[in-house]
């Protein structure tokens, strides 16, 4: 397939390195020069101006930092809808607001065009294994159309419902994923105050009741598991600076609904605490500095 990919920063290189070693022509475009470059290195074409990258592109691909950045790819004053071939199939990667998806993916379809939402889950690490998780948001012939691309790219798909629904079952996910992270670190903390060896303790709670895959699988607690983030000083994984993003993306998602998420509330007031402490680009299991004693 003829691609054009926007967007090649830690998620989209790998990304779009994976595509073209899965034998499709790739013409990726991002602004940085340096991060062209290296997608020159990784077999990837590249160029300088948006246009030339929807040369031929039966499919488009972007994987933008923000709504904002999506809004201006596509709809802004040079933007580049019009100029997509007409059975071209969009798919935006990036994390962004459902509403904002939903007015892309409309903006679209009036313009004959299909588009999904594919929000991916699995990090820079999955973007190189090419092991992601898409969840995707669109009609069921766009999502089959864009299964064997995404393929490619990650290991599972989903398609969670119409346009924008990829990027609700996103971040109920990851605010899930901040709720239990922060329960995990407050309950091992407690644990480890009254002379608890953490280390134990989660090998307890990991077979109860307890047990989840903070817990589980990247567990917060420096030394009880080797290659996790915590036994590396915090650093790689999932910053703090993106899970705020997440969170007010999820708390937008409430408020537009009236849903009720005093989990998710709290959790977004105790990162947002933890990024101003100066934790915001390490990783987001550091939340259990948080509850850590200064008197230790
Ligand atoms: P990043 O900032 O490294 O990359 C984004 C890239 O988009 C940048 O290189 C930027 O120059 C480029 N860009 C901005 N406007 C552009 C435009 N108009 N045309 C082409 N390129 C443009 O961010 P990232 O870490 O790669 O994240 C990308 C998206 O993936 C975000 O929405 C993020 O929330 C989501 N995400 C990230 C992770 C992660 O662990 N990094 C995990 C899951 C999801």
């Amino acid at each position: 397939m003829k691609i054009g990919f926007f967007g090649v920063g830690n998620m989209g290189g790998p990304m779009a390195a994976n595509l073209a070693a899965a034998g499709h022509d790739v013409t990726a475009f991002d602004p940085v020069p340096a991060l062209r470059e290296a997608a020159e290195e990784s077999g990837v074409h590249t160029t300088d101006t948006p246009a030339d990258a929807l040369a031929g592109a039966e499919v488009v691909i972007s994987m933008l930092p923000s709504a904002a950045a999506v809004t201006g790819l596509y709809l802004g004053d040079d933007g580049i809808l019009p100029r997509i071939q007409p059975d071209a199939l969009i798919i935006d990667c990036s994390t962004i607001d459902a509403a904002t998806s939903r007015r892309v993916a409309e903006a679209a379809a009036e313009s004959g065009l299909a588009m999904i939402d594919a929000p991916v889950s699995g990090g820079v690490g999955g973007a190189r294994a090419g092991t992601l998780t898409f969840i995707c948001g669109g009609s069921e012939d766009a999502v089959e159309r864009a299964r064997p691309i995404l393929d490619a790219m990650g290991k599972n798909v989903f398609r969670a419902g119409p346009p924008g629904a990829g990027q609700v079952a996103k971040i109920c996910n990851n605010m899930l994923l901040a709720v239990h992270m922060i329960g995990t670190a407050e309950a091992l903390q407690m644990g480890a105050d009254h002379g608890l060896d953490p280390k134990v303790l989660s090998e307890i709670m990991r077979v109860s009741s307890g047990g989840n895959w903070s817990l589980e699988v990247y567990n917060p607690w420096p030394g009880v598991m080797p290659n996790v983030p915590a036994s590396n000083n915090y650093d790689g994984g999932f910053g703090v600076n993106l899970m705020n993003k997440d969170l007010g993306l999820a708390l937008e998602a409430a408020l537009a609904t009236r849903s009720a998420t005093p989990m998710g509330a709290l959790a977004r007031s105790l990162y947002a605490s933890h990024a101003n402490q100066g934790y915001g680009n390490k990783d987001f299991s550091s939340i259990l500095a948080l509850f850590k004693r200064k008197d230790d």
